[in-house]
């Protein structure tokens, strides 16, 4: 409406001035006659050419048909050259372009009040003399300028009332762009004239002339739209990340969707929980959310194709249909792509469509390419939509789970983490008696587990959580840890020594022969007992020195133990493995294993990851998710990481040596990026084994670097400055966005292995991995896929484009020398007789 009302004002604007320039020319009959059957003709095949530069939401118009326009100025007067621009120009608009209704009006609006504000500035500057010199140059040139800049201002007026406001921000940017271009066209079009006088048949070099320079034009402004579609698609991944959750998500995308576009309404429909129809969510305008819903299947609703999985395009071939809030109806033009939601109900996410209809005036049509980038788009919304879905579900989850989260399911006494919650309540309220903290263990548990079975294990649990129940009634509260391990907290105990006594009963009770059938069980217990405030006044410390406790007391099989600060240097289990550990890195026992990557195309080994082994002289094989924790947390990693690094690095040597050209990637601890001396190591350890830095990878995760941004970053950097590559580790767990990897020095991403691996059943997990793919491409970042444990997988990710592959169905982490002859079996052989479900 208000563009209608544009559109009448530019034209009252464009007849007033006409009127005023009438009065100084009159009409030459013949002369016109003459220079408007030329000039029309002219200006519609000019306006073939059309190339738009795009200037964020609005776009602006290039074309060689201000050729004419400066003729006409130079030959005609103003009102041949308006009717000859605008009947050339209008019908290149209706036939060929097919535009009707306000976007035919308003373009046919802006042709006559270009043609007439050049006029204006013409007629003021030129001297009106009929041979054209430099004075009559420097006016063409003004003239063109003026008409640009007047035409730059309608367009912006038009988007800004439509739907954005914002626009005229825009507004120099989009002057500026024109201003060189006016030169350039006026430029060829002065020539034109002079040579023309000159010998009309000069006509035809004009033409080249024009041409070639349309089409290097051109070709600069695809170049630098190309750009521009990929920050295009930077600014939609930060906006999309930046979302809180449920409606905001939908708001962010669609107004990003609609900017991204160019389209006036983008329109998001999920299936409706029954699955018997839509549920729509539109946004247009000037940024009005609408929600709407449509009964029955998509049926003939001209985005039914996006529903069934494949994209659809409406080029603009009819006018626009009245209000339609259904969206059944043919828009103008419009795209619509399917998109994978977590939104329909139940959980499982099904494929909804998200639509965008309705160009905005400047544009043309909508084609291919903004097909291509609308499905990217999609992608990467689908993605967004699942987690923000996923997070309403986790929650209501939580809600209903919460007792299983705080209860032991065996026995059905509160957990470590309820026992814990209490211990910090009772803490936390201000008291003068003791709080007294017991731990109890049975002792030999295992064995009789061992020797009975699980099911009598079980039921010997049970029975020894209800004496504990029984004996210690309402006196405190008794949780079960995990394992043979009990805890007991007594709020308000008159002394120690009354909580001793308290512990002494309780293991009486638990040693108390317990039957089972004809079988007599004697079971013994060690407690130990901490009181607060004495012994500490946090629930850690507590807990911890109960724990110290118990182990003397099972040392000296004292049945209930108070905790003495000597009892510290006896015991704590962890203890004990710190100590193991930190031997078995200084004499090097720890091993490292190396998993191949493989680049799915070729089935080539690309390199490996080097992975920790710790083997236990009596506990046997301890996976690196204990002990990792475990060096972290005891200063121990640095000399872990160092290790790994240096075996890691000479056999890397050695295989390149044999010539296998293979990259190897060693994973770094967050703790291992606050380490400053790092960078110094690696250069170290580089010039030794003499592996180029580029083929060392170092893996970090995605936590590590948002936990610390400060430090790590300058870590990173120069890490970076050595030449190393850096990969990100466990991409999607994190949270953390594509976006924000932009700013890191990094090379490589790693999508987490509990994605890939359900990439086959689950289609959110699909989205997950297509969008990783997708954005890391966009981010020049190589993708790597880790858990690949089929074939399936395999072929899907070689369909997705992933870069490498990682995980069991290509083999699993390997000791080196395994791992050589691995390597050496497997290159001797055709890497398409491996795979040949996947030979390419
Ligand atoms: P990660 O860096 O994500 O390493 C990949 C893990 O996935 C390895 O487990 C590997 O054995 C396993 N994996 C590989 N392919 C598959 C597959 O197809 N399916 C499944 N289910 N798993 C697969 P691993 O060796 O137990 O390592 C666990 C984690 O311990 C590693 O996860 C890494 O975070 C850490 N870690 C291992 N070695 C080191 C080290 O030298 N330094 C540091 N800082 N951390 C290490
Ligand atoms: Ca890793
Ligand atoms: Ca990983």
């Amino acid at each position: 409406m208000r563009v209608a009302a544009l559109t009448v004002g530019t034209v009252a604007i464009a007849a007033l001035g006409q009127v005023a320039l009438f009065r100084g020319h009159g009409w030459v009959l013949s002369r016109d006659l003459v220079a408007f059957c030329l000039l029309t003709p002219l200006a519609a095949a000019t306006e073939r050419f059309v190339i738009h530069v795009r200037v964020r939401r609005g776009a602006h118009a290039v074309s060689l048909s201000e050729i004419p326009l400066v003729i006409g100025l130079l030959v005609t007067s103003p009102l041949v050259l308006l009717v000859a621009r605008v009947v050339g120009a209008a019908t290149v608009l209706l036939f060929s372009r097919r535009q009707r209704g306000t976007k035919l009006a308003l373009n046919v609006a802006l042709l006559g009040i270009q043609a007439t504000a050049g006029s204006a500035v013409f007629g003021m500057l030129a001297d009106g003399s009929e041979a054209p010199g430099p004075r009559q140059w420097l006016a063409a040139y003004a003239a063109m300028i003026a008409a640009d800049v007047v035409m730059s201002i309608i367009v912006t007026a038009a988007i800004a009332l439509h739907d954005d406001p914002a626009e005229w921000r825009r507004l120099p940017a989009m002057a500026v762009h024109g201003v060189p271009l006016a030169v350039v066209t006026t430029s060829i079009a002065l020539t034109g004239v002079l040579v023309i006088r000159n010998d009309p048949r000069a006509i035809v070099l004009l033409a080249v002339v024009s041409f070639v320079t349309f089409l290097g034009y051109r070709g600069y402004v695809r170049q630098t739209q190309g750009h521009a579609q990929v920050e295009g698609l930077y600014a939609f991944t930060q906006a999309m990340d930046g979302s809180l959750g449920g409606d905001d998500v939908t708001r962010t995308l669609l107004s990003q969707v609609r900017d991204q576009l160019r389209a006036e309404v983008a329109t998001l429909l999920t299936p409706s929980a029954d699955q018997r129809g839509w549920r729509g969510t539109s946004l247009s305008g000037t940024g009005t959310i609408e929600m709407f819903s449509v009964d029955g299947d998509a049926g003939t609703a001209w985005w039914a194709g996006a529903a069934a999985g494949q994209p659809v395009l409406v080029r603009a071939l009819r006018s626009a249909s009245d209000a339609d809030p259904g969206q059944r109806a043919q828009p103008v033009d419009g795209i619509a792509v399917p998109v994978i939601t977590g939104e329909d109900g139940t959980g499982d996410g099904g494929t909804g469509v998200l639509l965008v209809r309705d160009s905005l005036p400047e544009i043309a049509t909508f084609g291919a390419d903004q097909v291509r980038l609308f499905q990217a788009l999609a992608n990467h919304a689908g993605l967004s939509l699942a987690q923000a879905g996923l997070l309403d579900r986790l929650r209501t989850e939580v809600a209903e789970k919460q007792h299983i989260a705080l209860h032991d399911q065996l026995t059905d006494l509160p957990n470590r983490r309820n026992f814990q919650q209490l211990l910090e309540d009772r803490l936390a309220t201000p008291s003068n008696g003791v709080t007294a903290v017991m731990l109890l263990d049975l002792d030999r548990f295992k064995e009789v587990n061992d020797a009975l079975g699980h099911n009598t294990g079980d039921a010997l649990l049970r029975e020894v959580a209800d004496r504990l129940r029984r004996h210690l009634g309402d006196r405190g509260v008794i949780a079960r840890l995990g394992g043979d391990e009990f805890a007991v907290l007594i709020s308000e105990v008159g002394s120690t020594a009354e909580a001793l006594a308290v512990g002494n009963e309780l293991v009486r009770a638990v040693e108390h022969p317990i039957s089972f059938g004809h079988l007599n069980l004697t079971t013994r217990a060690s407690l130990g007992i901490a009181c607060g405030p004495e012994h500490g006044t946090s629930a850690q410390t507590l807990i911890q020195r109960a724990d110290v406790a118990m182990y003397a007391a099972k040392q000296t099989r004292s049945g209930a133990r108070v905790y003495t600060p000597t009892d510290d240097k006896n015991s704590a289990r962890r203890l004990a493995l710190v100590a193991d550990l930190t031997e078995a890195i200084e004499r090097h026992e720890l091993t490292v294993e190396f998993q191949p990557k493989m680049d799915p195309k070729s089935g080539l080994i690309v390199g490996a990851e080097a992975l920790a082994r710790w083997h236990h002289r009596e506990q046997g094989f301890i996976p690196p998710d204990v002990f990792i924790p475990l060096a972290e947390h005891s200063g121990l990693i640095r000399p872990l990481t160092v290790h790994v690094l240096e075996v890691a690095l000479r056999r890397c040597a050695a295989w390149r040596r044999a010539g296998h050209l293979l990259n190897i990637a060693v994973n770094l601890s967050p703790n291992g990026l606050a380490d400053t001396t790092l960078p110094d190591v690696v250069t170290r350890l580089l010039g030794q084994t003499g592996v180029p830095a580029p083929a060392l990878i170092l893996e970090i995760t995605e936590s590590t670097i948002m936990a610390d941004p400060g430090g790590s970053m300058a870590i990173l950097d120069r890490l970076h400055a050595l030449g190393v590559k850096l990969a990100i580790d466990d991409f999607g767990t994190g949270y953390s966005s594509l976006g924000r990897l932009r700013e890191l020095p990094i090379h490589e991403v790693k999508i987490d292995k509990s994605f890939v691996q359900r990439v086959a059943v689950d289609h959110r997990d699909r989205a997950v991995v297509r969008s990783a793919i997708q954005l890391g491409h966009a981010l020049d970042l190589e993708v790597v896929a880790e858990g690949v444990e089929d074939a399936i997988t395999l072929k899907h990710l070689q369909r997705e484009g992933c870069d490498l592959v990682q995980g069991y169905f290509i083999a699993r982490p390997m000791a080196a020398d395994v791992f050589e002859a691995w390597l050496a079996g497997r290159t001797s052989r055709d890497a398409n007789v491996l795979y040949p479900q996947f030979g390419g």
